[in-house]
C-alpha cells in the first residue's frame, strides 16, 4: 500500500521535497520554521492549518533541535491531524446504501465504480441508481461502468424526480437481496437550494426503505483544484448528512497537500482517495501512510 501510494503521489513528493530540504541547510529552527509555512502554504495545505501545524512543531520540539527532529515533528503532527478525524467506512456488513454528491467534474461516477469494484471483490452484490435525472451523459457513463463491471444500473426517464429513482432503486435491491447501493446524484451548484431539497429527499426516501440509509454520504471532492475544494465543500456542507469525503484525481495533482486542509477545515475524515482514471485506481485512506508516503 505505502509503495503504491508514494507512485502514486508523485508529484506531490515532489512539492513536498521542498519541505524537507527546509530542514538540511542548517537554519536555525524560527528560520526554518518561517520558511516551512511558507512552503506549506504553496504546497496547498491552506493558511489555517499551516499555522497550527507549525505551532506544534515549535511546541513539542527545543530551539536547537536538529532538523530531522523538526522533520519528525512535521510528520507526527501531520498524521495525528488526519488521524483525529479517521473513520472506517461505515457501508456494511448489512445491507447499506452510499450516496455520493459532489459537482459535476469532480469524479463522482468513476468514484462509485471503483467503490462497486472494491465491494465485487469482497463477494457483494452491488446496484447503482443514476438519481441525476437531468444529466443524459451522467447517466450513460453510470450505465457503461455497470456493463463494465457487471453491475445493474437503475435509471428513471429524463427528468424524473431523483428521489423516485432511488425509490424504485430501493425497491429493485430489496427484492434481489443486493449488499450495496450506490446512488449517483445530480452536481449543480447553481441552483444549490434545489440540490439541497432534493438530496434530502433522496435520504428521506433511503432512510425510510432500509435500515440505518444511507450509511455514508460521500462528499467527492476533486485534489486538483487545491484550495477551492474546501470552498466547494462548504457549500455542500449545509445539507448536514456528509459522513466522509472521497478525494480523487490525487494522482496527476502536486496539490495533495489539500488533503490535510480539507481534513483539518471541514474536519471530515477522508474516506477514499481516487489514483487514476480506471475502476482499480482507489485506496482506502489511512492517515499514517499518507504522512509517511508524503515525508519519506
Ligand atoms: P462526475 O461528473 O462527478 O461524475 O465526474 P466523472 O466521474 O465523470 O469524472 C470526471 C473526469 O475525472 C473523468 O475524465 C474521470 O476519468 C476523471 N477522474 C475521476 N477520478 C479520477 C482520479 O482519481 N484520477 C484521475 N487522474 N482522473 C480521475
Amino acid at each position: 500500500m505505502l509503495g503504491n501510494l508514494r507512485d502514486k503521489l508523485v508529484r506531490t513528493r515532489q512539492a513536498f521535497r521542498k519541505l524537507e530540504d527546509l530542514f538540511k541547510s542548517g537554519k536555525s529552527r524560527e528560520e526554518a520554521l518561517d520558511e516551512l509555512a511558507e512552503a506549506m502554504i504553496l504546497a496547498d495545505i491552506g493558511v489555517g492549518t499551516t499555522e497550527k501545524i507549525i505551532e506544534a512543531i515549535r511546541t513539542g520540539t527545543r530551539k536547537d533541535d536538529p532538523p530531522e527532529v523538526l522533520k519528525k515533528a512535521l510528520k507526527d503532527e501531520i498524521a495525528s491531524l488526519l488521524t483525529r478525524f479517521e473513520a472506517p467506512f461505515a457501508a456494511g456488513p448489512g445491507p447499506s446504501v452510499v450516496l455520493m454528491v459532489g459537482v459535476n467534474g469532480g469524479g463522482k461516477t468513476t468514484s462509485m465504480a471503483k467503490l462497486a469494484r472494491r465491494a465485487l471483490g469482497e463477494g457483494r452484490k452491488v446496484m447503482m441508481a443514476a438519481a441525476d435525472t437531468f444529466r443524459a451523459a451522467a447517466q450513460e457513463q453510470l450505465s457503461i461502468w455497470g456493463r463494465r463491471l457487471n453491475v445493474p444500473v437503475i435509471k428513471g426517464p429524463y427528468g424524473a424526480d431523483p428521489a423516485a429513482v432511488v425509490f424504485d432503486a430501493l425497491k429493485a435491491f430489496q427484492a434481489q437481496k443486493a449488499d450495496l447501493l450506490l446512488v449517483d446524484t445530480a452536481g449543480r451548484v447553481h441552483t444549490n437550494a434545489n440540490l439541497m431539497s432534493e438530496l434530502e429527499k433522496i435520504r428521506r426516501v433511503a432512510a425510510r426503505e432500509i435500515p440505518g440509509a444511507p450509511q455514508e454520504i460521500l462528499l467527492v471532492l476533486d485534489a486538483t483544484i487545491g484550495q477551492n475544494a474546501i470552498v466547494q465543500a462548504r457549500e455542500f456542507l449545509k445539507f448536514s448528512g456528509i459522513t466522509g469525503i472521497f478525494l480523487t484525481k490525487l494522482d496527476g495533482t502536486a496539490k495533495g497537500g489539500t488533503v490535510i486542509g480539507i481534513a483539518d477545515e471541514l474536519g471530515l475524515p477522508i474516506k477514499f482517495i481516487g489514483v487514476g482514471e480506471s475502476a482499480e485506481d482507489l485506496l482506502e485512506f489511512d492517515a499514517a501512510s499518507f504522512a509517511e508516503a508524503l515525508l519519506s
